[in-house]
């Protein structure tokens, strides 16, 4: 793996290295493309986990080679991937391909278990929300079996507890990841959706517990009144960047906005202010539907895949 931070990439990449004030080797970095997402996490022992979590729709996967050589070949296709990961090299024995990633259970809870974590369903990890998911899931769970012990009647408990987890999934994924891969590969749609996802997370969920305290972590995702309609506004703009990407594929217009744009953002904080970022990306939403989108508005959804997220490729280089 070359060094991000280091000096052959910042002479051969000069506004590239200036453009950034922070790390980036102790970052966990991203690539993206058309259909698929990329990571590169650094661990403690100097090697790199990197792997490649694509949808079959869009992307067709390296045949020859070996499991190692694969995602390395696909990553060499990329520009930015090429020149990190050229002389990288995998661990053979820790070089892993699991198809199907995504996956959700119908029953939760019931006599004598509960389900937590990645137990109780999995989505696409691109916005980590993995130890999000496992935090809600294990508060309410705790509660279950705190119940229990108490000899507490629990069927009612357990029902709400299969429906508030169920609900949450489907919403999470419908507002999020539902073919959020059709739009991996567009910058100026990504820009926009990686601002309101973050930013409606971040000071509708994420700033929760700050405020009111542990309690907030009882509510799952998307399942109280005031966040129905941040996931009815969730779910419309995503289905809708992922529409007008359709078109611009339609139109062999893919990728046409990407070239020599950059978006470096300082982040969003529990601040109200915070909010101007999300006011901002809104009004950019409305901008594009009026000079581009309108080409989509009549056209049905062609998703051709209930779930977003396929097979993914995890290893270590
Ligand atoms: C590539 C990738 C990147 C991710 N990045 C992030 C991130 O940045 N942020 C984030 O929040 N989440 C992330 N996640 C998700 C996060 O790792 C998981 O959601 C989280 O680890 C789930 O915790 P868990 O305890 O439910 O399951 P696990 O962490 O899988 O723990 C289950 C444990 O049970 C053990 N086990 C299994 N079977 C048995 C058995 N029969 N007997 C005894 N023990 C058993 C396993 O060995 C394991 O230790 C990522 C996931 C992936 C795949």
């Amino acid at each position: 793996m070359k060094d991000w931070d280091g000096l052959e990439l910042a002479q051969r990449h000069p506004a590239w290295a200036k453009a950034c004030f922070g790390i980036r080797g102790t970052a966990t970095n991203h690539f993206m493309g058309e259909g698929w997402w990329a990571w590169v996490i650094p661990l403690k022992d100097g090697d790199f986990s990197i792997g490649v979590v694509f949808d079959q729709r869009f992307v067709t996967w390296p045949e020859g080679g070996s499991v190692g050589q694969r995602p390395k070949d696909f990553l060499c296709r990329h520009p930015a991937g090429r020149e990190i990961l050229e002389q990288a090299t995998w661990i053979e024995d820790d070089v892993h391909w699991r198809r199907n990633l995504a996956y959700k259970v119908s029953t939760r809870s019931g006599d004598g278990f509960v389900l937590t974590g990645d137990a109780a369903g999995f989505m696409d990890p691109f916005y980590s929300l993995g130890m999000d998911w496992l935090t809600f899931t294990t508060m309410r769970a705790v509660d279950l079996i705190a119940a229990q012990q108490t000899g507490k009647p629990l069927a009612a408990e357990i029902e709400r507890y299969n429906r508030d987890f169920e609900v949450s999934y489907d919403r999470w994924f419908d507002a999020i990841y539902r073919d959020k891969n059709s739009y991996f590969g567009e910058y100026d749609l990504m820009r926009l959706a990686f601002l309101m996802d973050l930013g409606f997370y971040y000071l509708g969920v994420a700033a929760q517990p700050y405020r009111r305290g542990e309690s907030a972590l009882r509510e799952s995702v998307f399942t109280t009144a005031p966040s129905i309609p941040f996931f009815h506004l969730m779910r419309t703009y995503n289905r809708r960047f992922a529409a007008i990407a359709r078109q611009r594929q339609r139109r062999g217009a893919t990728g046409r906005l990407n070239t020599g744009r950059r978006f470096l953002f300082g982040g969003f904080t529990f601040s109200l202010w915070s909010g101007r970022h999300l006011v901002v990306a809104l009004a950019s939403w409305g901008w594009l539907e009026l000079t581009e989108g309108w080409r989509s508005w009549w056209r049905t959804s062609e998703s051709k895949c209930p779930t977003a997220i396929l097979p993914s490729m995890v290893g270590k280089s």
